[in-house]
């Protein structure tokens, strides 16, 4: 088992498939997009295969796949089943913008994925197209509504909450999570990366959003279980669905943190906030052993903070990556 200097399991590691994506949310990337990496930069999935193996063999229960956008990648459905045999492995999801949902969900279904994420900000399609900058909100719609029918539970639709743009959207969300059986999670806005076009006023703490969903009805909280990650949770009496809060600037859940995250070219970071990071796609390539790649990812998880320094109270520092690079 995997466990850093303040005894937390490590257990939980996010994959970035690919820095490529197909929107340009205003929180995440400038609209111009940021430089991309060269291909032969990206770990191949022989080399995600090889590390995702290991890390279970190291103690990684579960396993979520982001970006960029995940199913931009060519060939991603055959890795997922892949990653979905590798014995040990108890949980993989997906995080996706479900531009391209519709289209693959089936697909997705039978690699062996049960469960998604697709961040959805707006429930108005000119308001999406303002935050994502393109006009596709019907095709996302359309691709959680293939999901549903398909059966994947429970469908997660993540919204980042943005001061003065999605704000008055909360309870519409807060219903959405009344008439359909979707788990709606609430993301404060996190200050990652350079030059997005969103400034840190955006920010909405979680009691703000709390209080907006508690203006609809009252709430009941829901209880986690052991892979359910950081988010509070709440339901609304009769509701299909539920609602949740994830705050990790507000109420940071650092004391809790269980995750790795492995960029697309191959960085191991222990810390979304944090800019150290450790090459593992150099080690990969020269042919080291696994005994190897695992004194590697022990060094850098001796290293993992304590926690973020964001708060509140002082002006965030923003790390240097994009949050596409690091995947969210
Ligand atoms: N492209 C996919 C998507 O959007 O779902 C996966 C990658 S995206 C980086 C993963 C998650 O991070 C998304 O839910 C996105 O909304 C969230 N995210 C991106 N930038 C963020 C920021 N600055 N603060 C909070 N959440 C952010
Ligand atoms: Fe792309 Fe996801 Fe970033 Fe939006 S949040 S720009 S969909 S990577």
């Amino acid at each position: 088992m995997l466990f850093d200097p303040f005894n937390r399991r490590l257990n939980y590691l996010r994959i970035s498939l690919t820095d490529r994506c197909n929107l340009r949310c205003l929180y995440c990337m400038p609209e111009e997009g940021v430089p991309k990496l060269a291909h032969e930069d990206i770990l191949s999935y022989e080399e995600l295969l090889r590390l995702a193996r290991l890390s279970v063999a190291l103690g990684i229960e579960k396993i979520r796949l982001t970006g960029g956008e995940p199913l931009t990648r060519r060939g991603v459905i055959p890795f997922m089943a892949e990653l979905a045999r590798i014995p040990g492995v108890k949980d993989i999801s997906l995080t996706t913008n479900g531009i391209l949902l519709a289209e693959q969900a089936r697909s997705i279904w039978e690699a062996g994925i049960r469960r998604i994420n697709v961040s959805l900000d707006s429930l108005d399609p000119r308001r999406y197209a303002l935050i994502t900058r393109h006009d596709l909100f019907e095709r996302v719609w359309q691709g959680i509504q293939t999901a549903e029918a398909i059966g994947f539970q429970p469908i997660k639709i993540n919204v980042v909450a943005l001061k003065g743009i999605n704000e008055e959207e909360i309870t519409a969300f807060g219903r959405l999570s009344c008439e359909k059986p979707y788990h709606v999670r609430f993301i404060e806005f996190m200050p990652v990366g350079p030059s997005v076009g969103c400034s840190e006023d955006r920010f909405l703490p979680a009691d703000r959003i709390l209080e907006r969903l508690r203006s609809l009805g009252p709430l009941t909280s829901i209880n986690g279980r052991r892979l359910d990650g950081p988010a509070r949770r709440w339901a609304y009496a009769g509701a299909r669905g539920e609602v949740g809060v994830i705050s990790p600037v507000s109420q940071h859940f650092c004391p809790n943190c269980n995750r790795l995250r492995l960029t697309s070219d191959g960085k191991l970071r222990t810390c979304i906030f944090s800019d150290r990071e450790t090459d593992l796609r150099r080690p990969l390539r020269e042919g080291a052993p696994d005994d190897h790649l695992e004194m590697i990812i022990r060094e850098a998880i001796a290293h993992k903070p304590r926690e973020h320094p964001l708060n509140t109270s002082s002006a965030p520092q923003r790390c240097q990556r994009q949050m596409s690079k690091i995947g969210g």
